[in-house]
């Protein structure tokens, strides 16, 4: 691994933008592979290309400056997908329901029949089935 150490001083290397990129371009070869003519399966390897020169670039506070922008659209998206993913990953044991009166969401496990549920902040108390 030493001709690797040698070969990445003073480049760029991976980021967040980098791993972006490298899932990009795995998502579309996934369709891609059947695509017809053969050589539009070239177009998943354009973010590919794309980050192989990003890796190897010289030019550090670029690449970085890049990153940071991305980061910036990225991170909200990333939270919003983690939030989904743990919605409903907990629909199949909770159920999800607002509080008629402050629409504060509550979750209740489910299979429990007829149940009277009370809003932790605002007390009131409805009746739901689980
Ligand atoms: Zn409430």
């Amino acid at each position: 691994m030493n001709w690797f150490r040698n070969f990445m001083y003073g480049r760029y290397g991976m980021d967040g933008l980098g791993i972006f990129l490298i899932a990009v371009a795995f998502l579309l070869s996934l369709p891609l592979r059947f695509a017809w003519p053969r050589f539009l399966l070239l177009i998943a390897y354009i973010p590919l290309a794309l980050e192989f020169a990003r890796f190897v670039s010289r030019n550090i506070p670029q690449r970085a400056r890049e990153n940071e922008i991305f980061m910036r659209y990225w991170r909200p998206v990333w939270e919003r997908l983690k939030k989904m993913y743990f919605y409903f990953k907990g629909m199949q044991t909770h159920k999800y329901y607002k509080c008629p009166s402050c629409r504060q969401k509550l979750r209740v496990p489910r299979g429990r029949g007829k149940i009277e549920i009370t809003c932790p902040k605002c007390q009131t108390k409805f009746i739901k089935k689980t």
